[in-house]
């Protein structure tokens, strides 16, 4: 990296702090999740908000303040730097302009509706959910009001998750989604579930010796059990996943190939960016899209269920090719498959959008679940654990998350069209377990870049042109619908 200027120099001396506080943060939060006993959870809470108090005073020290001010002026920066200024902007436009009492608000609030929500989803009892739903809300009101919109509140926490994200954006792309997806659906013939049991010890063997294949680094990172995969990066050098087992399900390798997915993303960005602002994957449809990309294109395809059949050892080829692409409209968003899964997302943005907005209240909320569920995947909830309290998100009070996960379907089926331009003989390889060449392009297009790019730039500059959905529509269409 090329850093000339004093300011941007100044200013990543003490980012730098910022970042390995960050750091901290993941750690905590990588233990709590994985080996955290049970009695520790307050005691946790406190020291997750000391960490997170002490990040907002840093991005606020007024020192910090007037020489981003100062740089910001300056018109004469190399593209290294104006990179790095973007995305300290970025954070400054969250830091800056809501006030640390709502964060520090954010942190209790999120820590007692978690422990809420839990309880009312094992329970089935929304209603002693609703309330922290109300003050959820609310809070993210606020939040939104602080961050400023143009013409709807909910772009402000869309944007959060996504930068540049609309509303608008979203609408076009699911009216364009939903019929086609609906109608594949209601015309795939569901096959029936086979039975089999796959040892555990067997599955994190296998699916340790798969995710090194693909390159996930075991010297840089580790695997462990939690009860939701998820992937944590704690430094460079330090990319964690975890992953879960069931004997009479696929789902620990699913899950493994998803989770190497967002971990070779973030051990696959230039080192020369290690803890400035562009150290990590540079959003969440971004990173959805390299998950998605291992999980679902290389890892639902029929050439991967050729090479790994052999190697499990669990189901015939043919039939575990059926397991991982039967579709079936479900109640779980995470159970869906492909073709269904988008629905799943158009719903809940729809209701985040008017829940946001007041155009529903939370007392509605089951009814209109139900209703759109009905609409969209045409079976019913006959609980609200199975319907409007399935996901964490809303106890995170993270409002605008959910369409990065279908942006991220969108980016990989574009990924892979230009892929296979480069790598003509895909399929073949895949056939053979050399995963070296996606990879390395991987790495080329995305990974080495960190945050650089936005994602509206990384997709023009890797494929010529913006998101285009209709990748993923043909990619569906080409892999479900049998003449
Ligand atoms: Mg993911």
């Amino acid at each position: 990296m090329q850093i000339k200027n004093l300011q941007i120099k100044k200013l990543l001396e003490k980012y730098k702090e910022i970042s390995l506080l960050g750091r901290v943060g993941a750690l905590m939060g990588w233990d709590t999740e994985v080996n955290m006993p049970i009695k520790a959870a307050s005691g946790r809470g406190a020291t997750s908000a000391l960490i997170t108090s002490i990040i907002v005073d840093k991005w606020n020290d007024p020192d910090f303040k007037k020489t981003l001010e100062t740089a910001n002026k300056n018109k004469n920066l190399n593209s290294d730097e104006k990179s790095i200024l973007r995305n300290l902007n970025r954070g400054a436009s969250i830091y800056h302009k809501i006030p640390k009492e709502l964060l520090v608000l954010e942190s209790e609030l999120t820590t007692k509706s978690f422990a809420a929500w839990n309880k009312a989803r094992r329970e089935n009892d929304f209603k002693s959910f609703a309330p922290y739903l109300e003050q959820l809300l609310e809070l993210s009101r606020k939040i939104a009001k602080h961050l400023g919109y143009e013409k709807n509140a909910y772009d402000a926490l869309l944007d959060l998750y996504e930068p540049g994200l609309t509303t608008e954006f979203c609408k076009s792309l699911f009216n364009n989604l939903v019929p086609e997806l609906s109608k594949i659906a209601k015309n795939i013939k569901t096959t029936k579930k086979i039975k089999f049991k796959y040892p555990i010890e067997r599955q994190k063997q296998d699916v340790k010796e798969l995710i090194s294949k693909f390159g996930y680094d075991f010297e840089a990172g580790r695997m462990d059990i939690a009860p939701h995969p998820f992937e944590t990066t704690l430094g460079r050098f330090d990319v964690r996943i975890t992953n879960r087992y069931q004997e009479t399900s696929l789902e620990g390798l699913t899950g493994a190939m998803h989770e190497a997915g967002h971990a070779m993303y973030e051990q696959g960005v230039d080192t020369k960016f290690e803890n400035t602002p562009l150290d990590n994957g540079v959003s969440l449809g971004i990173h959805e899209s390299q998950s998605r990309f291992w999980e679902n294109i290389v890892g639902r395809s029929m050439a991967f269920t050729k090479f790994i059949a052999p190697k499990i050892k669990v189901l015939k080829q043919k039939d575990l090719y059926q397991e991982l692409n039967r579709v079936q409209p479900g109640l779980i968003r995470v159970d869906a498959d492909e073709v269904t899964y988008n629905l799943h997302i158009a719903l809940r943005f729809e209701i985040e959008n008017d829940l946001i907005n007041g155009n529903i209240k939370v007392s509605e909320l089951t009814k209109i679940w139900n209703a759109k569920m009905k609409e969209y995947l045409g079976i019913t909830p006959k609980t609200d654990s199975e319907g409007v309290l399935q996901d964490i998100h809303w106890s995170h009070n993270s409002f605008g998350y959910f369409p990065t996960y279908t942006l991220g379907n969108l980016y990989s089926a574009q990924w892979y069209f230009y892929m296979k331009k480069d790598i003509k003989n895909f399929e073949s390889l895949v056939e053979k377990g050399n995963f070296e060449p996606m990879l390395a392009w991987l790495r080329k297009n995305i990974h080495q870049h960190g945050s650089v790019y936005w994602p509206s730039e990384l997709v023009t500059k890797i494929t010529g042109e913006n998101l285009n959905p209709n990748y993923f529509l043909n990619y569906i269409k080409e892999k479900y619908i049998k003449d």
